[in-house]
């Protein structure tokens, strides 16, 4: 099971700028973490209860942070996953064979290229992505850190 769901969410789209959407699970605002990495970069280390939110600063566990869409495009990658299956063992139908005519989930959750970047002193390689309208000061996703942007 737990084999089946790391590779779920790594099929979840980035944006060009290889940043992963999240959504904080308290104040439910979107901000995106930066997934592709330069090949020499050392990522730090995530805190011990998981990474924090920019905006609100709460801190919640690396499973609790996918938005919305990509709850509902992970349920329905897994559901194709299980009508594939029963397709193994003679079961196919109707519904199957609309389902693969559909475009490709991937195609569904595109990632746009919206939000600016913010970079952390204390954290040079956790670069994040936050909403332009956000004002006032925005917490560093390792070690909740404040900085003004
Ligand atoms: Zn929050
Ligand atoms: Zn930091």
């Amino acid at each position: 099971m737990s084999t089946r769901v790391r590779r779920l969410a790594l099929s979840i789209p980035l944006d060009s700028d290889g940043y992963l959407r999240r959504e904080c699970p308290n104040c439910e605002r979107d901000f995106k973490r930066l997934v592709n990495k330069a090949p020499n970069s050392k990522p730090a280390q995530t805190a011990n209860g998981g990474p924090y939110c920019p905006y609100c600063g709460l801190q919640s566990p690396s499973n609790n942070w996918l938005t919305k869409a990509q709850v509902d495009f992970t349920r329905r990658v897994a559901a194709e996953h299980v009508a594939r299956a029963k397709s193994h063992l003679g079961l196919r139908s109707l519904n199957l064979r609309a389902m693969r005519s559909a475009p490709s989930l991937e195609d569904e959750l595109r990632e746009t290229d919206d939000m600016r970047i913010v970079d952390f002193p204390c954290h040079p390689t956790e670069s994040i992505k936050v909403s332009e309208l956000w004002i006032g000061s925005i917490h560093c996703p390792v070690c909740a850190n404040r900085i003004s942007i």
